[in-house]
């Protein structure tokens, strides 16, 4: 790494941000670096590029100063002597909390469908407390998929497969347009090969036969709109995602004819009433295909989408799909919810990440979704949001995670997992150190139970501190059968 590629990463960030904000990405920049200076990765290359890279990436993407320092240093615990409180001295108290957060789910791994589901959940729930995590996470996986020719096959796979099942969704169900494709074109390599060959040969053919034609409209278009006296921010194509192109192609008998936004003409206009404006004038030059006119600027999608689509014979009958939007829905369509956090660094007190109602609800909406796979998202709909709240999310060391009411103490914690574990525990470590048995643990924290295989009942007095019914029948029980047992043996005549 060299002097020239933070000036790279501090260009990006200057486009959006004050200068006075540079400040503190130089220092993580120099502390990261001198952080994993010695370490490489399993293709020699340095630690540091993917750190780097993963800054780069939520620069990119108009992120916080705030956040792109905590994508510097998101591997620096886990891999180096630092320790969150010397983050929270250098950085302040966020980046240290978005950095432990974001360490915390890299714990919990990806196991299997049967799994998948309760896993997401609690996932989502522990993201909830702050969203700002999750791109964190989301930036440092898309580095570690376009890296990912580094793993053994196995992991590979079991990287890209979480990406798509779980990354993925949870980008487009948080409206962020760019990161979910990102996420799924990356993984899709890897987890269907012969498939994405397959429609990554169709798309490439295609763009071959039409990008002259793809070309002259958008010209001619923007000619007749601008005519109309509507002033045109930008006019763009884009291509489908790979990944999204194969799941509509599936729907479709898998004929590529069949699809009609492979293409898409995007128009981005001043307001709203340039949208439908703009539309108009389209829609006198060409005509549009029956049942094809989408309003989502009128009906949103769930996640927040806005956009008007229509789709148009074009010269030659070629049929090509338009897309209208304001500069503001653009924004939302490409970044979701982070879009509103941009530029707000600045006013200390906005904490526009941390709106925890409307997130919840969505999450609420993100289960309804994703529920088909399992049982246990199935019964979801008779959960309530307030089932939620006043709850804690514990990680197990193996990155599982327990979700126990608030003021839940370790002892909560091992009934939760097992009665044999509560039965014999003699100590805790809460974040590696030895705490009381009756702590009161807080979200994320990471709890070891240390058993004795020779301790016979619970502690009488955990029934004093333990919050949960669970753990409260369970000690209860114990210490019946075991006091009965030393009654019975009591009774024994004894040998002499
Ligand atoms: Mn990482």
């Amino acid at each position: 790494m060299t002097p020239n590629d933070l000036s790279k990463l501090l260009a990006v960030v200057k486009k959006h941000y004050l200068d006075s904000d540079l400040e503190i990405i130089s220092r993580a920049y120099k502390f990261a670096y001198n952080a994993h200076k010695d370490q490489s990765r399993e293709n020699g290359e340095p630690v540091f590029n993917h750190v780097y890279n993963t800054a780069l990436l939520l620069a990119g993407w108009k992120m916080t100063p705030t956040i792109i320092t905590a994508g510097f240093l998101h591997d620096v615990t886990e891999d180096t002597s630092y320790s969150f409180s010397d983050l929270e001295k250098e950085f302040g108290e966020d980046v240290a909390l978005i950095v432990k957060g974001e360490t915390k789910l890299s714990r919990l791994k990806y196991r299997g469908m049967e799994r998948y589901a309760e896993n997401l959940r609690r996932m989502l729930v522990a993201m909830a407390e702050d969203a700002r995590i999750i791109i964190v996470k989301f930036a440092d996986r898309i580095d570690n998929l376009q890296t990912l020719n580094i793993f053994p096959p196995e992991k590979q796979k079991r990287i890209a497969l979480e990406s798509l099942e779980i990354y993925a969704p949870i980008a487009n169900r948080l409206g962020m347009g760019t990161i979910r494709h990102e996420l799924e074109d990356l993984s899709f390599k890897y987890v269907y090969p012969k498939e994405y060959e397959w429609v990554a040969g169709l798309i490439k053919d295609k763009i071959t036969a039409q990008s002259d034609c793809l070309e002259k409209t958008q010209k001619i278009i923007k000619k007749d709109i601008e005519k109309a006296d509507i002033k045109i921010i930008s006019i763009n194509s884009r291509t489908k995602g790979l990944y999204s192109l194969y799941k509509k192609l599936l729907l479709h008998a898998r004929d590529i004819n069949q699809i009609y936004d492979i293409f898409a003409c995007r128009v981005i206009v001043p307001t709203i009433a340039d949208c439908y404006a703009a539309m108009g004038v389209l829609h006198s030059r060409w005509k549009p295909l029956k049942d094809r006119i989408k309003d989502y600027i009128a009906l949103p999608k769930p996640n927040g989408y806005q956009s008007l689509h229509t789709t148009v014979f074009c010269e030659a009958g070629e049929i090509l799909e338009f897309q209208f939007r304001t500069p503001q829905m653009h924004e939302e369509a490409e970044y979701g919810i982070a879009s509103h956090w941009f530029y707000k660094e600045h006013n200390k007190k906005d904490d526009s990440h941390k709106r925890q109602t409307a997130w919840m609800k969505e999450l609420i909406e993100i289960q309804k979704n994703i529920q088909d796979n399992t049982k246990f998202l199935q019964t979801i709909d008779s959960l309530k949001i307030d089932i939620f709240k006043n709850r804690i999310f514990i990680f197990t060391p193996r990155g599982d995670v327990i979700d126990l009411p608030e003021g839940a103490t370790p002892i909560d914690f091992a009934y939760a997992i097992h009665s044999s574990l509560g039965d014999k525990c003699v100590r805790a470590k809460i974040n590696d150190k030895i705490a009381p048995l009756d702590t009161q643990l807080f979200s994320r924290d990471i709890v070891e139970i240390i058993t004795d295989k020779n301790r016979k009942s619970p502690g009488k007095d955990w029934l004093k501190f333990v919050k949960t019914r669970n753990a409260k029948e369970k000690i209860k029980s114990q210490i019946k059968k075991s006091s009965l047992g030393d009654w019975i043996k009591g009774m024994m005549p004894k040998k002499s």
